[in-house]
């Protein structure tokens, strides 16, 4: 296993180094350990040094982990791309899907989550590259889409996510992330309460940051190349 205490002390020192360069509190970017195609023993490793939050992209190698570890209450986030027929699962076992981005989804996830529950947590995924095929709900769209989650008694929006394509220029990977940052702050005059701008990976979670970032997703920095394959 790679050195994880390691790992998490230089991806938080490079997180509170970002912050204070833009002005910024550490306790504003809040830090989620994506651990698709990680073993659970990494996971619960990680869990030991204080690691609260994990995302995962596929269904069923979530639910596998999260029901592994369900000793250690860990909030779990959903980020990969989600299929309507799978969401019920999503809504019963998740406390935040990230990866919402359309009317159809919203609606099943509603329906799904129990009133017993605390709301799920949702956050719109935009498409911000403009490019088709590509997983993410015009920023167009997004108001419709917000007011919908909104209406929901058993969903809590929270805020948005982008998955910008990748880039070698530092300063084009942080204009995408400004624009999702604007649309955060277009979207809040209408939704007070949404305090969540997900955005930033392994590889630009610093000019994530500089961008107004509060959460962001490392997987690799923190444990490794992947070695699991996914199902
Ligand atoms: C895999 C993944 C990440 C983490 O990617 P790394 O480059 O390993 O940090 C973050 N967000 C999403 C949506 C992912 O699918």
């Amino acid at each position: 296993m790679p050195d994880l205490n390691q790992n998490l002390r230089r991806v938080r020192a490079a997180i509170d180094e970002a912050c204070r360069a833009h002005g910024r509190e550490p306790a504003e970017v809040q830090l989620l350990a994506v651990s698709k195609g990680q073993p659970v023993a990494a996971i619960r490793a990680m869990a030991g040094l204080g690691q609260r939050a994990f995302g995962e992209n596929y269904v069923q190698e979530g639910l596998a982990k999260i029901e592994a570890l369900a000793d250690l209450g860990l909030e779990w986030h959903y980020i990969g791309r989600l299929q309507s027929n799978k969401a019920a699962l999503v809504a019963a076992h998740f406390a935040v899907c990230q990866s919402v981005d359309r009317p159809k989804l919203v609606e099943a996830l509603a329906r799904a989550r129990r009133d017993d529950q605390p709301p799920l947590q949702i956050l719109l995924q935009v498409n911000v590259d403009g490019e088709a095929g590509k997983g993410g709900i015009e920023p167009a769209q997004l108001p419709p889409l917000a007011r919908l989650v909104a209406e929901c008694p058993t969903l809590r929006l929270r805020g948005l996510m982008a998955i910008p394509e990748p880039h070698p220029d530092p300063s084009v990977r942080r204009q995408a992330f400004e624009r999702l940052a604007a649309l955060q702050a277009e979207l809040r005059a209408e939704h007070p309460g949404i305090d969540t701008l997900s955005m930033g990976m392994s590889d630009d979670y610093v000019e994530a940051i500089a961008a107004g970032s509060t959460m962001v997703r490392v997987g690799t920095a923190l444990f490794g190349p992947r070695t699991a394959t996914p199902t």
